[in-house]
């Protein structure tokens, strides 16, 4: 046995822990939790535990549908919520197929395909998210527009609001849980709150971020409140972004690093910022996978919509963060596209191979914008060569529909699986009649 397993299995004991929830994710990006009891660990660990896969979005099909969860013992961790001693106990899962390869659909095994092409390339790949999310009262009632908790914006500093209580108590749950923040305010919105984890390995950012989700809603509930990581809830308030900050090393070697580089990015940062806006309105349909993200990026509110990157430009797409000199390991860019709603493990798989395949393809980043996009004109933009992002689900997904680097890092399952579901999603959009058609056209027309 070896000693992560030896350690779950003593901890099971010491502290009396009732239930061991297995922990996946769909290709939606939506959390699968099945619940064992401890005595069964043992046989799961070694030998994992089925189940109907064909019924989970995104993983099969009905005629080969049986799929296996392989906990991952390196994830093992109490949910603090649920009491200690007599609690519960949480582990992330690898999809196996019964005879024993990976399953092409889940959504881990594509982020760690893509960190393995990384690492073969000599680089391990770090992230940390910077997460938006609302708070609103209770109750929510589904189709009605949402009350948010507070009438506070960027930064407020109030005091014992609804949102500084709530950033505590999930702040102290994350940091038990092992997840470390940052930093945490009060953002542009009412309600509207930012939480920033401490940069990890990708893979367990994923995982992190998945906890957060559940963290944030069990807490909020705790608090008799909701909260919603949708990103354009409320039509004339900023969304919520997860602005994700990317570096890669080679050993103990921060990669996108360079002093005599302008603003101190290295060659191969440069490449990878490169591949980035050279892929960005293919991978959009996956950083940005629902209608209403596509709000958020239209409506302002210091979301990007457009392909360019800058150094301290919040309107460019990829931004250059200033670190301190002497902090050579801070080094990283800043890509804000990505939304709050996001398969977390999809998401960083695409922006890895995006970067990478500008670091193989040696691709030369154009002139950074200097000037708030937002501002200029359609043909100014056109003469500085800034292309908009892509402006709805329908014009992302066929961004996608053609990309073999999207095709080749999300697996011929998955990719399908995406297109598919994102068409339908924005079939059933368009079919809708809405309240702004009627108000406005019906009187006149
Ligand atoms: N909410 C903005 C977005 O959607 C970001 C605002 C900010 O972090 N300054 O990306
Ligand atoms: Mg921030
Ligand atoms: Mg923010
Ligand atoms: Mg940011």
């Amino acid at each position: 046995m070896d000693k992560q397993t030896d350690f779950v299995l003593r901890t099971l004991e010491e502290r009396d822990v009732r239930f061991v929830r297995l922990w996946f994710t769909d290709v939606l990006g939506f959390l699968k939790s099945v619940a064992i009891a401890p005595a069964e660990l043992e046989g799961a660990l070694s030998e994992g535990i089925g189940f109907d896969g064909s019924a989970i979005q995104g993983f099969a099909r009905v005629y080969e549908s049986d799929m296996v969860a392989h906990p991952d013992p390196s994830t093992f961790q109490l949910l603090p919520w649920r009491g200690n001693p007599g609690g519960t106990a949480r582990m992330f899962c690898d999809i196996g197929l019964p005879d024993g390869s990976p399953s092409f659909a889940d959504p881990r095994h594509v982020l760690k395909r893509a960190m393995r092409k990384a690492a073969d390339m000599g680089f391990t790949y770090y992230v940390h998210p910077e997460i938006e999310f609302y708070l609103f009262k209770q109750p929510i009632i589904p189709g009605e527009v949402p009350t948010p908790v507070d009438r506070s914006g960027y930064f407020d500093h109030t005091t014992a609001t609804a949102g500084t209580d709530f950033r505590r108590s999930a702040i102290s749950m994350l940091e038990q849980m092992g997840i470390s923040v940052e930093f945490s305010h009060h953002e542009g919105g009412p309600g509207q709150q930012e939480i920033d984890l401490r940069y990890a390995d990708a893979l367990s950012m994923a995982d992190n971020i998945m906890t957060f989700r559940v963290v944030v809603k069990e807490v909020a509930v705790m608090q008799n409140l909701f909260a919603s990581f949708m990103p354009k809830p409320l039509a004339d308030q900023p969304g919520s972004g997860m602005h994700s900050h990317v570096s890669l090393f080679e050993g103990d070697t921060n990669a996108f690093y360079d002093a005599s580089g302008e603003y101190n990015l290295s060659t191969i940062g440069r490449q990878f910022v490169a591949g980035l806006l050279h892929h960005a309105s293919e991978i959009s349909a996956v950083l940005n996978p629902w209608v209403n993200s596509y709000k958020r990026l239209a409506g302002g509110g210091e979301a990007p919509n457009y392909i360019c990157w800058g150094q301290n430009n919040r309107s460019a797409m990829v931004r250059v963060p200033m670190f301190k000199p002497n902090k050579s390991s801070s080094a990283r860019i800043e890509l804000r596209t990505v939304d709050s709603a996001v398969n977390p493990y999809l998401a960083y798989a695409l922006i890895l191979t995006a970067g990478l395949s500008g670091i193989e393809n040696e691709m030369v980043l154009p002139d950074p914008a200097e000037d708030d996009v937002w501002s200029l004109t359609d043909r100014q933009r056109e003469a500085l060569g800034i292309k908009p992002l892509p402006n709805s689900l329908d014009a992302a997904v066929r961004a996608m529909e053609t990309s073999q680097l999207v095709a080749d890092t999300l697996g011929e399952h998955v990719f399908d699986f995406v297109l598919r579901n994102k068409r339908a999603e924005y079939a059933e959009y368009m079919r809708q009649v809405t309240p702004l058609e009627l108000g406005k056209l019906l009187p006149s027309l």
